[in-house]
């Protein structure tokens, strides 16, 4: 039998993601009511109008590339911020079309300053908190490197930002593109393109959802890691591809897949589990010791 390993992703698994969120919604409050002429209060506002427009039809928003939905709304907190401002490019009342015809005099598309919100608001966010673990992440790591289960992280956030939050507990994490896999107990991948998509138009229906599972970056992440167990907080980026991956019965596939359990999952896919799709709800990575002491 192979040597377990356990695949995970890092933002909403081992960090507490509101916060950051909280920084990047933050920032583009204030570059709204810069763009439309508003005070902050007033930009608040109608940032929580278009946030609930938004939310209001889950299956229709969320982090959009070329037309096509990669996560949804409301089972990936940082896919709010994208779905506001698409809402924003859509231009469907007055308020919409006068940000969007502002945005647009300063940039490209009004994807390009998300980008710009979401990258200088993450970036400064590192640099004002050392780290943002979650409570008894690091000792969750001392437990997998005690029990000699190596541990990879796949995440779309950069590898430093891994790797920077755990070394203010003393822990190493190599870098999984320099370095053969068990070569290291912890590795890292960064900006993992879970979001990127091939050509193929290949999908699953979770929870009467449709979600796209030909990403061939993260696919080729798990056929060159081959874990046992892959542990995510937002399915469409962290489990459908591996799930895919399970029911063709595909060289790398995971035996067990886990579904954090945060505060937002929604019930679409709180109710797949244990259903053929996901395996386990974790309540906080505190549980994933017992779950792989289950698993192995
Ligand atoms: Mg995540």
């Amino acid at each position: 039998m192979e040597p377990f390993t356990l695949l995970t992703d890092f933002d909403g698994v081992w960090t507490d993601p509101l916060r950051e969120l909280a920084a990047v919604s933050g920032f583009l409050t204030a570059e709204l009511a810069r763009f439309g002429g508003v005070d902050a209060a007033r930009s608040v506002e109608l940032y929580a109008r278009f946030r609930a427009d938004v939310m209001a039809r889950p299956s229709e928003h969320g982090w959009r590339i070329d037309g096509r939905l990669v996560s949804y709304v409301d089972e990936d907190v940082f896919a709010e911020p994208t779905a506001v401002g698409q809402w924003i490019e859509a231009a469907r009342c007055a308020d919409t079309a006068r940000l969007r015809a502002a945005i647009l005099s300063e940039y490209p598309s009004v994807l390009a300053f998300l980008d710009h919100c979401y990258h200088s608001t993450c970036a400064r966010f590192r640099e004002e908190v050392p780290h943002d673990l979650t409570r008894g992440a690091e000792r969750v790591l001392h437990w997998f490197l005690r029990e000699r289960i190596p541990v990879v992280f796949a995440s779309n956030a950069p590898f430093e930002k891994v790797a920077g939050w755990f070394a203010c507990h003393g822990l190493q994490v190599a870098d999984a593109r320099d370095s053969e896999p068990g070569a290291a107990p912890l590795r890292a991948y960064g900006r993992a393109g879970k979001q990127c998509l091939g050509a193929a138009a290949e999908s699953l229906v979770v929870g009467g959802r449709e979600v796209p599972v030909d990403r061939p970056q993260y696919r080729a992440i798990l056929e060159r890691e081959r874990a046992a167990l892959v542990v995510g907080d937002v399915f469409s980026l962290d489990l459908a591809v591996p799930l895919a991956m399970r029911r063709a019965r595909a060289p790398g596939a995971p035996r067990a897949l886990g579904l954090m359990h945060l505060e937002h999952t929604p019930r679409w896919l709180l109710d797949e589990v244990g259903r053929g799709g996901v395996d386990y709800l974790v309540s906080h990575v505190s549980a994933l010791p017992r779950l792989v002491n289950a698993l192995r």
